[in-house]
């Protein structure tokens, strides 16, 4: 099949974006890597009349890393976080996960902001946005820019909210200190497709024992989400191989699994059980 006919505008500054996403009336889609919309609209899923494509805007905020924050704008690709340095552990993190994104070609034009808007459940950047706590910015004409917690932006499967007339203009990542140990393990059918779940644990080792120990999934849930109860289990205890078992076997069951043609919601469980028990066995590594 080919895309229903549309509008194609090439909006050359944010504002003007923004312009056009309003005047649009809820009738377009931003057009950044184009390695799920495109697609999409080949097989008529998507049918917007007017397409914004963003990738000729020259005010974007580029990756930057500045003040102890990690700054990701619209238009910084899957592979520009996999050059980041791995002498910090955010760092290092994002250039691990960076390397599990689809293919090298998706890697090279799709997007992390793109990856996040798009909000499939199996997504890696939208695990580690919910895992680390990031401050997403959504930008429209009529209110100017708004900061999300990553937490209340994924709405459901596919599903933000977000509204059509905004653009999210950046991710902002505090750094993890240096004590930050992290771990992050994904099981999918075939390298470079979406895994059916992940998992991300992280904590601060100080004085042999986990500190604000987090535990993410994503692909398990209809929306990637910490889990709390998990963590709760960890905080203050010494790493252990039995902590972990029980910590993984703890996350099987408090979760409510997602049940598609990949994975039924027994094996989903079973997924999200070995998991969680290998990104934790990867913070002592
Ligand atoms: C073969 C293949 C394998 C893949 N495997 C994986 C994988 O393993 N893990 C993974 O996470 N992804 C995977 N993807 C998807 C890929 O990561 C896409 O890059 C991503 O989902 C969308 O980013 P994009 O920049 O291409 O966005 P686009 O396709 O251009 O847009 C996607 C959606 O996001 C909206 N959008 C884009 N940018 C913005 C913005 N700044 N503000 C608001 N809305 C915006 C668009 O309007 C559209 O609705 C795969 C894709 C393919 C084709």
């Amino acid at each position: 099949m080919k895309p229903a006919a549309f509008t194609y505008l090439a909006p050359r500054t944010i504002d003007e974006a923004l312009s056009q996403l309003a005047d649009a009336g809820g009738d377009a889609r931003i057009l950044a890597g184009g390695q799920s919309l495109v697609p999409a609209m080949a097989y008529r899923l998507a049918q917007p009349s007017i397409l914004v494509d963003v990738n000729g805007l020259t005010d974007a905020p580029p990756l930057a890393e500045e003040d102890g924050r990690l700054e990701i704008g619209p238009l910084v690709r899957h592979q520009d976080l996999r050059r980041l340095s791995p002498q910090r552990p955010l760092g290092a993190l994002l250039s691990s996960m960076a390397e599990k994104v689809g293919p090298w070609p998706v890697r090279c034009r799709g997007t992390f902001c793109g990856s996040l808007a798009q909000a499939d459940p199996a997504s890696e950047w939208a695990l580690a946005v919910v895992a680390l706590d990031v401050n997403l910015t959504l930008e429209s004409r009529q209110d100017g820019p708004r900061s999300v917690p990553a937490s209340e932006f994924f709405a459901g499967v596919m599903a933000t909210t977000a509204r059509e007339d905004e653009m999210m203009t950046a991710a902002t990542i505090a750094e993890l200190p240096g004590a930050t140990r992290w771990g992050f393990s994904e099981f999918g059918r075939r390298t470079g497709d979406y895994a059916t779940v992940l998992a991300l644990a992280l904590y601060e080792l100080k004085g042999g024992r986990m500190t604000r120990v987090r535990i993410a999934t994503g692909g398990a849930e209809a929306v990637p989400r910490r889990l709390s109860e998990v963590e709760e289990a960890l905080e203050g205890s010494a790493p252990s191989k039995p902590r972990f078992l029980q910590a993984a076997e703890l996350a099987a069951e408090i979760i409510d699994p997602l049940e598609d043609y990949q994975a039924d919601a027994l094996y989903r469980r079973d997924l999200v059980r070995s998991m969680v028990l290998r990104a934790l066995q990867q913070t002592t590594r």
